[in-house]
């Protein structure tokens, strides 16, 4: 391998994110169970999230938007504004979560820094990335921060135009096969997969993966031994 520059994805990579989602959902599950049994919520707001998917894109504050649209739809608007007023309390406590890093982050980057360029690549909101990057003290081993829309070929074709390398010099390292390895395979790059222990329905794939770019590991440090 010749490779320059090593991208990490960040919720669920570099730090915990999905749990918080999870949690702020068992809670609208609360709110809401006068007008519906927990598993029904959950499952309309996925319908409702995938359904904004294309207009809000991912982030924190999509989510808040999706989860007051689908209690106003389950309720048939007779929700009153103090449950809104919760919902929009539930997704602000997200946004203020401190940063939970993940094991061996901080050792891996340091043993990589100086050797590679590294990148963080992630989708979400820009503002609440950036803050959670600043909050993470990480911000200073990356050459390179990119807030992306949506992570496919496209974008990260676009991505390594602007490294200015070619594909087979790049590698991904993310817990998403869907965003993180798939796109950046087809590219002809690198994708190394750190599954995290909990995946939303929306990043998961139902086949396995065979590349000769692809590896997988159980744990963040384990990338070393091939970089
Ligand atoms: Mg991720």
């Amino acid at each position: 391998m010749s490779i320059k520059v090593v991208a990490f994805d960040a919720d669920d990579t570099l730090w915990v994110n999905e749990p918080f989602f999870y949690e702020t959902e068992r809670k609208l599950c609360a709110l809401l169970e006068d007008y519906l049994p927990h598993h029904t919520v959950s499952q309309e707001l996925y319908r409702m999230q995938i359904q904004n998917l294309p207009l809000y894109g991912y982030g924190v504050k999509s989510f808040i938007l999706s989860m007051i649209e689908m209690a106003m739809s389950v309720s048939e608007k007779t929700i009153s504004l103090d449950v809104v007023e919760k919902i929009i309390g539930l997704g602000k406590e997200m946004l203020e979560k401190p940063i939970e890093l993940l094991d061996d982050v901080e050792h891996v980057l340091h043993s990589l820094s100086g050797r590679y360029r590294l990148v963080v690549a992630t989708k979400g909101d820009l503002l609440d990335q950036e803050r959670k990057l600043k909050k993470s003290g990480l911000e200073h081993y990356f050459h390179h921060i990119e807030i992306m829309s949506e992570k496919r070929e496209i974008d990260y074709r676009k991505l390594i135009k602007h490294l200015d390398i070619e594909p087979e010099e790049f590698v991904m390292i993310g817990n998403s096969l869907k965003s993180d390895v798939l796109p950046v395979l087809t590219m002809g790059g690198h994708g190394f997969h750190v599954p995290f222990h909990t995946t939303w329905a929306f990043e998961q794939i139902d086949h396995r993966i065979e590349h000769a770019n692809f590896k997988e590991f159980t744990s963040l440090k384990e990338v070393l031994a091939h970089l």
